[in-house]
């Protein structure tokens, strides 16, 4: 599926949430949302055959659509509906903030054949939410993911760890609320300082201190084991390592491959958890030569990881072997992308599933 993003920034916001640079670039200027139809268009037709047919989701994303005045929602709607009649796109979702999807905003997007609605939760903790100025509850986040869920669509949600007020274990408890109401899809963006954000000032003031990198990974890592063991779907780990972001960021846990480094974490840890219950024989880790950088990136630091959460010293042999499809005789899957089985004094890891790369920017509320 190709995801064809129209960005609103902020508009239809509620407030300022201290950490959101949404509109700062002057892209706020560029939103119009008259030009909808006429930007998707030029989009699809932009597209090559291979990536129509697998179909084209049209996307509106970067502020929170049911805040819109009704008649912009309604026009919005409209024109991303011609593109369905027509058959040029399949789906459509949008991005919104939970405080604002009561049943009746929600009915409209029903009728409006939206298929994926996207909430910014962030956290659950109410103080954190307090702190951060989100203009939302755990209560209403909760209870419009549960809202969406019983209207049939699709629910994507996104968390930010490591906001002001939020420790490992609230970023934990969030992502087990979440889980509770089984998204189907999830995106994990480790909390930045941006340029000329109030979190900017509240860092300088020295009252905000950011995620070391390590510390994202380990917080995300966590969280990514809770959504997929409920089967939600990673759409994103970490943004999208851009110029302009680049530009922007002043502090926290910027990495141009922090996905793979969460995967990384956590591919280490469910072996881990292997080794340290089984197969005392087990000597050597033959990885897919295909796995090697995501796992071992720089400094080995899979391998590195796993013989410190197992206690063991495994040696590494990289290996071509052909990815075992889903439920595999013989194949131990992990969740997300991966699988491993043991053969003799080896355990032999493979990607099982291709991991997702966005083509385009995404994201609900970065
Ligand atoms: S984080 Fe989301 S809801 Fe908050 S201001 Fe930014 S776009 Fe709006």
């Amino acid at each position: 599926m190709t995801v064809l993003p129209f960005f609103l920034p902020n508009l239809g916001c509620p407030g300022r949430c201290v950490f959101c640079d949404q509109g700062l670039s002057g892209a706020s200027a560029l939103a119009d949302p008259a030009q909808a139809e006429g930007f998707f268009r030029s989009a699809i037709s932009a597209l090559a055959p291979a990536q129509k047919e697998g179909g084209v989701e049209l996307a509106f994303f970067g502020g929170s659509f049911t805040g819109l005045p009704l008649a912009t929602q309604q026009e919005l709607l409209a024109q991303a509906g011609r593109l369905l009649d027509e058959g040029l796109a399949q789906s459509l979702r949008v991005s919104t903030h939970p405080g604002l999807l009561d049943p009746a905003a929600l009915d409209l997007l029903v009728r409006g054949r939206v298929t994926t609605v996207e909430l910014g939760i962030q956290s659950t903790d109410d103080a954190v939410l307090a702190r951060c100025g989100r203009g939302h509850s755990r209560a209403q986040a909760l209870e419009a993911c549960g809202r969406v869920r019983l209207a049939g669509l699709n629910l994507g949600v996104q968390l930010m760890p490591g906001l002001p007020g939020a420790d490992a274990a609230s970023d934990l408890q969030s992502a087990r609320d979440l889980a509770a109401l089984a998204p189907q899809e999830f995106r994990l963006y480790p909390c930045l300082v941006l340029k000329g954000t109030p979190l900017e000032g509240l860092w300088a003031a020295g009252t905000y201190q950011p995620l070391s990198v390590e510390e994202a990974v380990t917080r995300c890592a966590a969280a990514l084991e809770v959504l997929l063991a409920c089967g939600a779907h990673p759409l994103r780990l970490g943004l999208l390592d851009q110029p302009a972001l680049a530009l922007s960021v002043v502090a926290g846990p910027a990495h141009p491959a922090l996905g793979e480094l969460v995967w990384s974490h956590h591919l280490a840890a469910r072996l881990a958890d292997f080794l340290t219950g089984h197969a005392l024989e087990i000597r050597t880790l033959r990885l897919q030569r295909a796995l090697a950088s995501l796992f071992l990136g720089h400094r080995r630091r899979g391998l590195e990881l796993l013989g410190r959460l197992s206690g063991r010293t495994l040696d590494l042999e990289l290996a071509d072997f052909a990815a075992p499809v889903p439920d595999a005789p013989g194949w131990t899957a992990i969740p997300g992308a991966f699988a491993f089985r043991q053969e003799g004094p080896s355990i032999l890891v493979a990607r099982a599933v291709p991991i997702r790369t966005p083509t385009a920017r995404e994201g609900v509320c970065p």
